[in-house]
């Protein structure tokens, strides 16, 4: 069966002037203290949406929130199960994540592993004030008690198919489709 088209470009586009407008209340952003909040993006795809997502913020608000990555890959619980992989980019703000309100960012939460790891990685970084997570879409199938606060689709799937996520950065252009297995 061919793809199922679940975002449009635009849907993209829109879908993240959402969830930056729901981040800025959710976390009551405000120019004045933007440093307080810190976008982290999970490579490749959340850390793309999380500098979208800091760009819209700036956009709504004249203010970027700061913006980061951490790469979760050596903090998996299933390390040792999967074939090596490279390492991807970790960099977070100088000044560190004490006490600050980190937004942790992904393209697709499933099973929820990737984000437990991604929360020990932060631990290497300091001590979040809270930490709260955005992701363009869940595609259900959670293994852990793990729970987006920010989705910008809920999409039932079976294990068998795929979500396929484009973004202009990586792919050339913006887009969200569902491959049946
Ligand atoms: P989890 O660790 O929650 O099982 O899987 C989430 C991670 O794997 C995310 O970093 C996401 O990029 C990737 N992932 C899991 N399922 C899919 C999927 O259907 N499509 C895409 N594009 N990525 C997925
Ligand atoms: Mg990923």
């Amino acid at each position: 069966a061919p793809d199922r088209e679940l975002l449009s470009a635009a849907d993209v586009t829109r879908t993240i002037a959402r969830i930056a407008h729901q981040i800025i209340e959710k976390t009551a952003f405000e120019p004045a203290r933007a440093e307080d909040v810190v976008l982290i993006g999970i490579p490749t795809g959340g850390a793309v949406l999380a500098r979208r997502l800091a760009a819209a913020i700036a956009e709504f608000t004249g203010t970027a929130p700061a913006v980061g990555s951490v790469d979760p890959t050596l903090y998996r619980d299933d390390l040792r199960r999967q074939p090596a992989r490279a390492l991807e980019d970790t960099a977070v703000p100088e000044s560190g994540l004490d006490d600050k309100l980190v937004v942790l960012v992904d393209d697709v939460l499933f099973s929820g592993r990737t984000v437990r790891a991604a929360l020990d990685a932060l631990r290497d970084h300091g001590r979040p004030r809270a930490v709260q997570l955005a992701v363009l879409i869940d595609r259900g199938h959670r293994e852990l008690p793990i729970r987006a606060d920010y989705v910008g689709k809920n999409v039932p799937t079976s294990r068998s198919e795929t979500i396929l996520v484009s973004l202009t950065e990586i792919d050339g252009r913006d887009g969200v489709a569902l491959r049946r297995g």
